[in-house]
This record gives C-alpha cells, sequence and structure tokens, in this order.
C-alpha cells in the first residue's frame, strides 16, 4: 500500500483532508479513484489506514479504517553531522541514509568543505526535504527524518555532545580506536551522534576540536572510504551492532 507522510494539521476524527501535492500524486500519477486504501502517516508514531473517499482536482479525502503503531523505527537513534558534499552525494547521503534507519541529518560546514554557505543548505532545504520524504515513503520509515539547519563544525561538535550519549567522529587518521571499540566502551546509547567529512576530510585541528568537545575519532578500518560511503557505513555497523537491523 502507498504510504504518505502529512501534516498533523490533516486528520480530524476520521477525516482526512491529503495536502495538494499527495491529492496531485494519487489523481495524476497512481491514478487512484476512491474506495482506494493508502497509509497515511502524521509523525506521531501513528499510522493509519485510510480509504480514499474523493479524489478531484480541488483535493482528495479520506476516511480512516484503523490505526496501528508504526514498527520500523530504530530504537538506536542516529543523528548524522554531515559536512557539505559537492553534486548530488549530500543528495545520496540522504536519501540512503533514511532508507538505513538514520532519524536526524545535520548538514555541516567545515575546513575543507567546497561549498561553504549557509545559504546555499537554506535554498537546497525544500529539495533535500523531498527527498527524505520520498525515500522516508518508500522504506516504510514510521517517522520522517528531521533535517536541521546547516551548522558550522565547532557549533555542530557543541550540540552533539549537549545532547549527550555517544558522539563519534570517523577519522581515517585515528590508530587506536575502531567503531567496535568506542561502542564497546560504553553501555548501549539511546542515541548516537555520527560526524563525517567532506571529500578532502577533516583538518587535525577539527579533530582536536572535537576531542575536546567530547566527540571520540574513529576508525572505520584500514580502507579509505569516500565521503558519502562513510556515514552509511558507520550507521550500519552501529545499528548491527544493537540489534536494529535484525
Ligand atoms: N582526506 C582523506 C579522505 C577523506 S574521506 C583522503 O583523501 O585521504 C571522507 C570522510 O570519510 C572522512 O572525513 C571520514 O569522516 C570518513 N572516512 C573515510 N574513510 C574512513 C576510515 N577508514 N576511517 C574513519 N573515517 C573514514
Amino acid at each position: 500500500m502507498h504510504r504518505f507522510f502529512v501534516p498533523r494539521g490533516a486528520l480530524g476524527g476520521d477525516e482526512v483532508a491529503l495536502p495538494s501535492s499527495v491529492a496531485h500524486q494519487l489523481r495524476n500519477v497512481l491514478r487512484m479513484s476512491p474506495g482506494a486504501h493508502i497509509v497515511v502517516l502524521d509523525n506521531s508514531g501513528w499510522e493509519y489506514e485510510v480509504e480514499l473517499t474523493e479524489v478531484a482536482p480541488q483535493g482528495a479525502r479520506g476516511r480512516i479504517v484503523s490505526r496501528s503503531l508504526s514498527a520500523t523505527e530504530p530504537r538506536t537513534k542516529i543523528t548524522l553531522y554531515q559536512s557539505f558534499l559537492k553534486g548530488q552525494r549530500f543528495e545520496f547521503v540522504l536519501q540512503k541514509g533514511t532508507e538505513l534507519g538514520i532519524v536526524e541529518f545535520v548538514p555541516v560546514i567545515s575546513a575543507r568543505c567546497v561549498v561553504s554557505s549557509l545559504e546555499h543548505a537554506e535554498r537546497k532545504a525544500p529539495r533535500w526535504e523531498a527527498i527524505i520524504r520520498e525515500a522516508a515513503e518508500q522504506s516504510r520509515r514510521g517517522r520522517l527524518p528531521e533535517l536541521t539547519p546547516a551548522l558550522f563544525f565547532r557549533e555542530a561538535c557543541l550540540r552533539a555532545t549537549r545532547a549527550g550519549q555517544l558522539a563519534l567522529i570517523p577519522w581515517e587518521g585515528e590508530t587506536n580506536t575502531g567503531l567496535r571499540q568506542a561502542l564497546d566502551r560504553t553501555p548501549r546509547p539511546f542515541s548516537v551522534s555520527l560526524f563525517v567529512g567532506p571529500e578532502g576530510g577533516f583538518e587535525e585541528a577539527e579533530i582536536a576540536a572535537a576531542r575536546e568537545a567530547g566527540v571520540t575519532p574513529v576508525r572505520l578500518g584500514p580502507r579509505i572510504l569516500r565521503a558519502e560511503t562513510a556515514g552509511l557505513v558507520a550507521a550500519s555497523a552501529i545499528l548491527f551492532a544493537y540489534g536494529d537491523l535484525d
């Protein structure tokens, strides 16, 4: 069944007023008619099976026939602090990270980012949000991952450590601590912050600043991963370690 995230206000009693973007898709792309069933999610953790009652150019409506708690969200809440990447790579990370179960994306400007303006992220936000939404619907997420405004690296480190729990920065220059050791050192965290650098990696001064803020450098094995690969690999390994891929 097709799944759609809608704003909270779209649900009232047993009725759902679907937003125009969804109405357009139901009518013109999926060619659905009244009587068809879809799943609607309002980001509350519930999902609703809805029977369409109206699919018209002026909008679409439906009636809730049942509801259940969605059971697809990982227990381990990973926030990915991803440095800006060139071209489509950032979008690739948002899409794949959503499929994997990342709950929050923080775009980060670090020293070696090729694009380094906050306006870039602001301009791209609507497109990035659409990519996340589509990936969340396709992969049957129960909640929509959040996209925060962009932050500079040092602010991002402070935000991550204020959030408490485990904060890790994969760095290919780390020789002592592998990801497994870092996970084994602490009790199972509720949330994990994960920092990944841009194509050119992090500067040593950034690693020092991260360490000082309480973000632990870890190695992801002896091979150098592309910037768009590293976060996905680290997130997969963390979710696997805590049983979220079972
Ligand atoms: N500057 C490096 C590569 C950067 S890779 C070089 O060209 O040699 C981009 C990002 O991926 C890094 O900042 C780091 O966060 C992550 N990364 C890639 N491979 C890694 C590894 N083996 N261990 C830890 N982090 C890695």
